[in-house]
């Protein structure tokens, strides 16, 4: 056995800690590039064999990630431990801690992540920009904070499922139905008239080091990223640096360790309210692959570590990211065998395919465009994605 062979088959890279992912999607599979050419093990706990990030991280264990025996076995002699996403249990994660485990984020930051009131009573209390918001137990509440709004289930909603937009106070039962059937709470919140929805992203290390990445301009339909555009064209650099500032702030006042995404509103009168806050790498950060000098994945990696963050800043004027979402039809799309046209059409194109099976609107991958020209890097893009996921058929070439 040669040095770095671990008898146990984990892997036991020369000096280097290992840092264990809870998780398998495509945020854990995305961590695995940087950290092979880092040279820092990942020990992955993956819902079920085979999943994104089990594909390309051979050390996992396959279990459930509410369980603490699991989650205590996934991190034995690792030095620390991060997420691909928000859903462990805080409980668990305390425990971990007491045990001696960094965990990063921590609990005490990880839960604004993962509770929608919690998040936005925290951030009123610092003053951050926010939506007028309530939390309501039924329709009368509803109708007293004010309509049309929008309800919120305050955990475990995701690309728009758990978001209704009401008008009347029968329109409120499918959230109160929700919330009853998770054991959820439900908060209202104002509908804001916004002109585009924008991101900060920034990394945070333990010991206080802080990037900022530029903001980026992010359009969603129906609740899911689908097209990010870096920097966001037109925006003021008054409103993008308060941006970034809020986003250190909220970083650093919360205790984030590792990438925070900060979702924004830009209002139609020029003011940012914060969405959402999440605690990982962000699909608004996948243009940072090919088109910043540092990834967020390896950001993620060297602030967990408490390494030196690198660079933040972008390689090229523009880059444009467009998901690959899986199409309504059976054919479920090109994915593998679409390489040959996108290829030969763009070599300039970066495409990240997540080894996901496709189904309608789940993400499968993304494509990354950057150049000097923003409407080439849009067409380029849109052409790319839509045509990795069928749209196009033959009359595309
Ligand atoms: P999720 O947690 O599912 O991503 P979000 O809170 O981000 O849910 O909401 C999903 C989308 O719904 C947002 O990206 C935005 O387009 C829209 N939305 C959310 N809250 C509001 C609001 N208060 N006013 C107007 N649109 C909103």
């Amino acid at each position: 056995m040669s040095p770095g062979d671990a008898a146990d088959g984990r892997s036991a890279a020369a000096g280097a800690p290992t840092v264990a992912v809870v998780g398998g999607g495509q945020l854990a599979r995305m961590m695995a590039e940087p950290a092979a050419a880092l040279g820092i093990p990942l020990r992955l706990l993956a819902e079920a064999p085979g999943v994104s990030a089990a594909q390309v991280i051979p050390d996992h264990d396959v279990g459930d990630y509410t369980d603490l025996a699991t989650l205590q076995a996934l991190v034995a002699g690792c030095r620390v431990v991060t997420f691909d996403h928000e859903h462990v249990p805080t409980g668990h994660l305390h425990v971990l801690e007491e045990e001696g485990i960094a965990v990063r984020p921590g609990p005490g930051a990880l839960v604004h992540a993962q509770d929608k009131l919690v998040m936005r009573a925290a951030l009123a209390a610092l003053g951050a920009p926010v939506p007028r918001f309530r939390a309501v137990s039924d329709a009368e509440e509803v109708a007293d904070f004010g309509l049309p709004c929008v309800l919120k289930t305050s955990r475990g909603g995701y690309d728009g499922k758990g978001v209704w937009f009401v008008g009347t106070p029968e329109e409120c039962a499918p959230a109160f139905d929700a919330a009853a059937a998770t054991g959820s709470r439900i908060l209202a919140e104002e509908r804001v008239d916004f002109r585009r929805e924008l991101s900060a992203l920034v990394a945070r290390s333990p010991s206080g080091q802080a990037a900022a990445y530029p903001v980026v301009e992010s359009v969603q339909r129906d609740g899911i990223c689908h097209e990010v555009v870096a920097p966001a064209p037109s925006l003021s650099d008054g409103l993008a640096t308060q941006a970034q500032e809020l986003a250190l702030r909220i970083a650093r006042e919360l205790d984030v360790t590792g990438i925070l995404a900060v979702e924004l509103f830009e209002t139609v009168d020029d003011r940012i309210l914060v969405n959402e806050l999440a605690m990982r790498p962000h699909n608004t950060g996948h243009w940072t692959q090919d088109g910043a000098v540092t990834s967020q994945f390896e950001n993620h990696l060297r602030a967990v570590l408490d390494l030196p963050l690198g660079s933040p800043v972008a390689r090229a004027p523009w880059t444009v990211m467009v998901n690959i979402l899986g199409g309504p039809s059976d054919s479920g799309g090109l994915l593998y065998d679409g390489y040959p046209h996108a290829l030969a059409r763009d070599p300039r194109l970066r495409v990240h395919l997540y080894g996901k099976a496709p189904r309608p609107g789940r993400k499968v991958g993304h494509v990354n465009a950057y150049g000097d020209d923003l409407q080439e890097c849009l067409e380029r893009a849109r052409h790319a994605a839509a045509w990795f996921a069928g749209e196009l058929g033959d009359e595309s070439e």
